[in-house]
């Protein structure tokens, strides 16, 4: 099966033009005015940037609604179509006005309907606070499927959580991260429509007891100590240049009845109010930790609550459009974003067996066929897990229905695996060794009927090592999906210029089908073309130099090579690595201010969990170097530093094309994949990176000649530890090394103040968990080559071309096609709009 985008324009078949759908620049522009005064309810004269701006969203969502509103009938009513759920407690969406127009193909129309408004349409644009409902890499996978999915015209519902405070806004103070409320929702938003009609009920605490039914079966019920309701509310997902607009559906908890009011007349108005304020605590805010923070309440209730919402909308959908529930798994394939979601599969078969009346094992049966689960970490000690204690205490049904799993799971272990106890109390979905823990990814595995890595590295790693005991039991279910991104925003959409060019060459049918940039690769000798493309590279670099002054107040030069690491801070991802190199050129400066260097502007972006303590020293400690180097009389503007505060989708989309060099420098066999590696390599960067997740692919695809390599292998990362690694040895061995953590610790970039950075310098001496130093050489050997090439600017540009033309790989399109045919079975379902028309005309016969 393939499954292949409908190549038609996007309006090519509207037959009806309103001031609603209309796409011609008077019909935009006055759909644009009546917005402003019939929604906004607003003048002109007296309109804010806002008004504008949300008048303009809803001239855009008109014209996307029939698309929307077909896509759900079909999905939800025929009940022959598979419909992919895509549960994700984080969805990293970035700006929907753009995206918007440019899926539904309308993109310069309603620019210029702006502008014949006598507005600015970038403004309008930059008013838009982007639904910041995810940390990083893993919430942005959310998105990026979402959009292939409607490109794909498979028929999808992603469920999640309605934060009402995503992740924290981050300013620098003093070098420092400072942590600011996003409030993202102050303003109104205008891409989301509230369903309360089809609120659903989640249980929470109490206890279960059983009973026997009227035909005599043994049964349980669950009388819970609190009841919240979730309220729906749906943001449309446009998929490019096709009918399909896919439903992204994210719940808000509310407290089930209005304030006690036998409270209030007594005089608790505080207790009266506590419950209401209780339930809704449980959507209040995103966990800022990019890796899981173990045994938080809330966290817990967080996740059951969408999930059980979630699964309960998709039963009634099944029972709404006449599906028995035997034919479930038919109707939805759900797959669980890590392990967050994972309560489903105890849910699910508290829903069927306890509330549907469905026996045990057939119950099983649907939800394992229902399942899927995709594993996005190495670290055991990342793997989620709960305290047996708390989980009972807010889920005691499923509680017991893990046991019975268990138990059942257990049984048949010892009937074929009798001998090896340690094996058997390894994939007990409970950890006994001390305090019992519940182990969330033994559940979401055993529930599940396909396990997947995010890079082949990563999948190999996850049979061999974290998953082995699962591979070993069921070898069938493992597979790899390596990660993608969404051309559409990271490339079409944040670097419009180079998109221009490749469509000028290639035509652009690439944008749908990334493999077709190779076809770039017969223009890399083309002098006229590469000028060009150095030239675009340059503009887009002035852009974001432009950028940095205003926000950073610092000057840097766009003819530079700009050197790149924007991701969430982590010491895996060793952000302090790249900080040894710039001292080591700063120290080579200072030794002979006359040296030759090859001019470089080192760009940091990214946010650090608010308890991560080190994460935020090194931010600290970019800042300080950055403050010391841009300073220095001596290095004559030869190397700039900058740290971009409020690392976003937003600022990410100016960040991405402009970079020389991207830099994927984490510790060998700790980052399961990375996308923003895809990203930079789209875009015309180069990578300097370890053979880590998705990295290897990369260079498998651009040629090892187009990537700076360098660094330990998973496998030596591991031997060397089994040595006995001791960072003193490099430190004392390498005198550049330790000229650079002397000079650190000296007080050197702290304005004299030797105890700043002295955690940071210690744990590298003492621990060095991640191992810069076993790297530090290799890294700095790398990095001179990659100053070498830079100065043989047609070698760099033909590079850079050949990264482009060789990406195709990293679409999530093409993750998607593979996740259709190898786990969900689903296929594209085309939607019609002929409805839309039958309707206007059904009305007016009516009247
Ligand atoms: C792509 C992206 C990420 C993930 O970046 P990695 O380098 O893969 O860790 C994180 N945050 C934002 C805003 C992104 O766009």
């Amino acid at each position: 099966m393939t499954i292949t985008p409908q190549e038609q324009p996007a309006f090519g078949n509207i037959t009806i033009e309103d001031d609603r759908t209309g796409l011609d620049i008077e019909t935009l522009r006055r759909a644009f005015a009546d917005n402003l005064f019939y929604i906004q309810g607003k003048y002109p004269e007296i309109a804010t940037l806002n008004d504008f701006y949300l008048a303009l969203s809803y001239t855009v969502r008109d014209r996307l609604l029939q698309r929307w509103l077909n896509t759900v009938r079909t999905a939800t009513l025929k009940s022959d179509v598979k419909v992919v759920c895509y549960l994700s407690a984080e969805f990293l969406l970035g700006p929907h006005l753009v995206n918007n127009l440019t899926n539904l193909g309308i993109y310069e129309p309603v620019r210029q309907a702006v502008e014949a408004s006598g507005l600015n349409f970038q403004e309008l644009v930059e008013q838009e606070e982007e639904p910041g409902l995810g940390n990083g890499g893993l919430g942005r996978l959310a998105a990026c499927y979402m959009d292939s999915l409607s490109t794909l015209e498979v028929p999808a519902i992603g469920y999640g959580i309605r934060y009402e405070f995503g992740i924290f806004d981050q300013e620098i103070k003093d070098g420092w991260q400072v942590e600011i409320t996003d409030k993202w929702l102050q303003n109104g938003n205008p891409w989301e429509i509230a369903r309360p009609e089809a609120a659903v009920k989640v249980k929470f605490g109490g206890y279960t007891e059983s009973y026997t039914d009227e035909t005599g079966e043994y049964r349980v019920r669950w009388i819970p100590h609190q009841v919240v309701k979730g309220i729906p509310y749906d943001t449309p997902i446009t998929g490019y240049k096709v009918n399909t607009v896919n439903t992204l559906r994210l719940w808000k908890a509310e407290a089930p009845e209005s304030f006690n009011f036998q409270a209030f007349n007594l005089g608790d108005y505080y207790g009266a109010v506590d419950q209401k304020v209780v339930s809704e605590n449980i959507t209040k805010v995103l966990y800022p930790n990019d890796e899981p923070l173990q045994g938080k309440q809330l966290r817990l209730e967080q996740q059951f609550f969408f999930v059980s919402c979630s699964l309960q909308d998709m039963i009634r959908f099944h029972l709404q459009s006449g599906g028995s529930l035997e034919t479930f798994h038919e109707k939805f394939a759900v797959q669980l974003n890590d392990t967050h979601p994972s309560i489903g599969v105890a849910e699910l078969m508290r829903l069927l067996v306890d509330e549907q009346g469905i026996p045990w094992n057939k119950a099983w049966e649907i939800t394992q066929k229902t399942f899927a689960y995709t594993n996005h970490t190495l670290l055991p000690e990342a793997l989620e897990k709960w305290p047996v204690g708390l989980f009972g205490s807010l889920l005691p049904r499923h509680l017991e229905i893990i046991y019975e799993i268990n138990r059942r799971f257990l049984e048949e272990l010892q009937n074929t695996n009798g001998r090896d106890g340690g094996k058997i109390s390894r994939l007990s979905l409970i950890d006994e060794a001390g305090e019992r823990y519940i182990r969330m990814a033994n559940l979401a595995g055993l529930g599940s009927h396909a396990i997947n890595g995010v890079a082949e590295l990563h999948t190999e790693l996850l049979k061999q090592d974290t998953l082995r005991d699962f591979y070993e039991l069921f070898p069938e279910k493992f597979s790899n999906k390596t990660n993608g991104v969404t051309p559409r925003r990271w490339i079409v959409e944040n670097n419009p210029r180079l998109t221009q060019l490749i469509s000028d060459k290639i035509g652009d049918n690439w944008i749908t089908h990334l493999d077709e940039l190779r076809k770039l690769e017969g223009l890399v000798d083309d002098p006229e073309f590469r000028d060009r493309w150095g030239q675009i590279k340059l503009e887009i670099k002035g852009d974001l130099a432009n950028r940095i002054r205003q926000k950073v107040g610092v000057t840097v030069n766009p003819e530079s090579l700009f050197d790149i690491q924007v991701k969430r801070i982590h010491e895996y991802k060793r952000q302090h690595l790249n900080v040894l190199h710039i001292i080591t050129l700063y120290n080579r400066i200072k030794e002979d201010p006359d040296i030759n260097i090859a001019p470089r502007t080192f760009i940091f972006g990214g946010k650090a969990a608010p308890g991560y303590f080190m994460a935020k020293l090194v931010i600290k400690l970019i800042n300080s170097v950055g403050e010391v180097v841009n300073n220095d009389p001596d290095v004559r503007d030869r190397l700039k530093v900058v740290f971009i505060p409020d690392y976003n989708v937003t600022n990410s989309q100016m960040v991405y094309p402009a970079a020389d060099l991207s830099e994927q420098i984490s510790t060998a066999g700790k980052e399961a994949s990375g996308t923003g590696n895809m990203k930079f390599s789209l875009n015309g960067a180069l990578t300097i990176g370890t053979l880590d997740g998705a990295n290897i692919e990369i260079r498998e695809e651009v040629g090892e000649e187009n990537f700076f390599l360098f660094g330990l292998t998973a496998e030596e990362v591991y031997q060397r530890k089994a040595e006995g690694y001791n960072p003193w040895d490099y430190y004392y061995g390498n005198p550049q090394l330790k000229a650079v953590i002397d000079a650190i610790s000296s007080g050197y970039f702290s304005d004299g103040d030797s105890t700043l950075f002295q955690p940071l310098v210690d744990s590298l001496l003492h621990q060095d968990q991640y191992m810069l130093f076993a790297d530090y050489q290799a890294y700095i050997d790398c990095q001179d080559r990659v100053s070498q090439v830079w100065r043989d600017r047609d070698l760099w540009l033909r590079m850079s071309i050949l990264n482009t033309a060789r990406s195709g790989k990293f679409s999530s399109d093409r993750a998607i096609r593979e996740y259709c045919e190898e786990i969900w079975q689903a296929k594209a379902v085309p939607i019609e709009l002929a409805d839309y028309v039958q309707a206007q005309a059904g009305l007016s016969v009516k009247s």
